[in-house]
């Protein structure tokens, strides 16, 4: 049997048995936070547009398995754990969305309800608010779809041709990371002006992409947590401490005269480039009153750890590598 059929073979064998479910209970105390954003009825017919999506069937497995086999709780919950070492139930996993795509209340909403799983939604305000896809999407939809292969960074004035689907990553990578240290109309300025250059009729405003301000009410109301995530998305780390301000406070104002009530979680975007985020910006998250802000470094969190700095975990669609992902975060192990 080849080693990577072999290895295979045993993870299955290993979540069928309950050994790696005992040896979780055995090992340190620890809960661990799941990132998601878009959950679609087909998510190949978004992947050229969103590229973040996990399909409804996939979603509504891992939600029962959650159910069935873990603790869900909420990102207050994890918050407490981290801080104070307040009493989790075993195996507890909190389940969180960044950005705010509509379809988080379309298709996620009912599904969660269904299997009793709490959930936070970090909403990025300025696409919520003006209906329109987030920045990364539209260039990802630029280079996925153009009839040229050449664009000039306007930034760098490094020109790029474009024909491989390597060489397409490459560029829209380049441009995502311009970008990602850009905030409000100049980062809108150069998303416009690679649709023009590329000749690219940009995907239009109010087309169902986000949520409205009324359905993350209905979130709210339906028991669920509303957490900021900026106003237009940039890595914070490499923006200027007056825009990193802005964008923290400014997205945690707005959504507070949206939900009419605090709004204390926050979730770092990570569109490109490292580190997310810094001591300045933990500083900011902290002065602004946020009880909690989740990363995108993956590993457990445990009591001790800094509530303004939690690890949260990908979730890949294959339940098998789902389950044993979150397994293995439980016992300290990267997967
Ligand atoms: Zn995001």
């Amino acid at each position: 049997m080849p080693i990577s059929k072999a290895k295979r073979w045993l993870k299955k064998a290993l979540l069928r048995s309950s050994i790696l479910r005992t040896a979780s209970r055995f090992a340190p105390s620890a809960a661990v936070v799941l990132m998601y954003h878009s959950i679609a009825e087909d998510e190949r017919a978004t992947e050229h547009i969103l590229g973040v999506s996990r399909g409804r069937t996939s979603f509504e497995a891992h939600m029962e398995t959650l159910a069935r086999h873990f603790s869900p709780v909420s990102i207050e919950d994890v918050a407490q754990f981290a801080e104070s070492g307040r009493q989790l139930p075993p195996r507890a996993v909190a389940v969180t969305f960044d950005d705010g795509f509509a379809d988080n209340y379309d298709i996620a909403l009912p599904i969660l309800n269904r299997y009793g799983v709490p959930a936070t939604f970090y909403i990025m305000v300025d696409a919520v608010a003006n209906g329109a896809l987030p920045w990364y999407c539209r260039i990802r939809f630029a280079f996925s779809t153009t009839a040229k292969s050449d664009w000039s960074n306007p930034t760098s004035n490094q020109k790029y041709t474009f024909r491989s689907p390597m060489e397409r990553k490459a560029v829209m990578t380049a441009a995502w990371e311009s970008a990602a240290k850009m905030t409000g109309k100049q980062q809108q300025d150069f998303v416009s002006g690679i649709e023009k250059s590329l000749e690219i009729e940009p995907v239009k405003g109010r087309n169902g992409f986000m949520l409205t301000w009324d359905e993350v009410r209905a979130l709210k109301k339906a028991g669920h947590i509303i957490g900021a995530h900026t106003l237009s998305h940039p890595n914070l780390a490499q923006v200027s401490e007056w825009e990193a301000r802005c964008e923290i406070v400014g997205s945690r104002d707005t959504l507070e005269k949206e939900m009419g009530e605090p709004v204390e979680h926050f979730s770092y975007p990570h569109p490109a480039l490292n580190p997310q985020w810094s001591s300045l910006t933990h500083d900011i998250t902290r002065e602004a009153g946020f009880k909690s802000a989740v990363l995108t470094t993956p590993g457990p969190v445990r009591t001790g750890d800094d509530p303004l700095a939690l690890r949260r975990i990908g979730t890949p669609a294959d339940l098998d590598q789902f389950t044993w992902n979150l397994q293995c975060t439980f016992l300290g192990r990267s997967s």
